[in-house]
């Protein structure tokens, strides 16, 4: 079912008279549930009657819709095997102006390992069991037969996409395919979001809160920090039913991408015991919390700390 050795599958290109389709239907076939990418490789956004999940999402989401959309809506979870769905007049709309072709590793029983830097790459060497690899634009992407949960941010430059998630198409590898081994289902920490009951969130929130004077080395004004660190501890606290680890990486990253230019320090650790603290009140444990704060700040450059 997963893309083989002896598939030979075209590598997408950008011609417009339906490559992209044409790979989109090779991967059908071989059980390989496809979508299309639009411009900046994400997926086409919802359409009107879909807009922020208005429609209840998909069936195969996380919470089960009903939503019955033609269109290739819901991101991932519009990634589909059915020809007569891949050639509908909405996809084929879609595939005009698709850039590439993305496949749900979950849906077809695999999991990408995606390497996003020369160091990634260097660790999975001496790390990871080999397996079937394809290049990307600065990485590598591994992959290996079996499904798990997906997680970003595991380790700096070191993505977990299967399950509820997409990767790009980039042509079939090389190398024989390797059982997910346990090595890489270790690197995602059962991410618990059970509300803790209060338990926790004191010993962690009595600690370190930004304030200027830790940060006497910051170019920005403390209103701007402020504010910023708000807006990025309420997302994480918005995540009450899952994510709430992954958007405390993804808020990390972002926070201390805005420092990279500034002399420090920052105060980052403060703005990272904050947000671990955020993650932590919706049930994310501590240990992972810290790391997925850590693996984002070190994700964006550790120029500011
Ligand atoms: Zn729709
Ligand atoms: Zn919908
Ligand atoms: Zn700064």
């Amino acid at each position: 079912m997963a893309p083989d050795g002896k598939t030979r599958l075209p590598l997408a290109g950008n011609h417009p008279d339906g490559t992209h389709l044409r790979t989109a239907l090779n991967l059908a076939a071989a059980g390989v549930p496809v979508l299309p990418l639009r411009h900046g490789k994400v997926p086409f956004g919802n359409c009107r009657a879909c807009a922020d999940t208005a429609c209840g999402g998909r069936p195969n989401m996380k919470r089960a819709g009903t939503c019955q959309c033609l269109a290739p809506c819901h991101a991932w979870a519009a990634a589909t095997t059915d020809p007569d769905v891949i050639t509908s007049p909405e996809w084929t709309a879609a595939w005009r102006h698709a850039v590439a072709v993305a496949y749900h590793p979950g849906g077809a029983g695999l999991t990408v390992v995606d390497l996003d830097t020369p160091a990634a790459v260097a660790w999975a060497g001496e790390t990871l069991p080999a397996t079937r690899t394809v290049p990307t634009t600065r990485g590598e992407h591994w992959i290996y037969r079996g499904a798990m949960r997906s997680s970003n941010g595991v380790r700096p430059g070191v993505d977990i996409k299967s399950l509820m998630n997409y990767a790009r198409w980039l042509g079939p590898g090389t190398g024989g395919m390797t059982v997910l081994p346990s090595v890489v289902r270790d690197l995602v920490v059962r991410e618990d979001t059970t509300p803790a009951a209060g338990r926790v969130v004191s010993s962690v929130s009595a600690r370190a809160t930004w304030n200027p004077s830790v940060a006497t080395g910051c170019r920005h004004t403390e209103r701007f920090v402020r504010t910023g660190l708000e807006r990025g501890l309420a997302l994480v606290r918005a995540r009450t039913e899952s994510g709430a680890g992954s958007q405390a990486f993804g808020v990390a990253r972002f926070l201390a991408m805005q420092h990279t230019q500034c002399p420090g320090p920052c105060g980052l650790d403060a703005i990272g015991e904050e947000i671990v603290s955020a993650a932590v009140s919706v049930g994310v444990p501590e240990a992972y919390a810290r790391r997925a704060v850590t693996n984002g700040v070190e994700t964006a450059g550790e120029r500011a700390a």
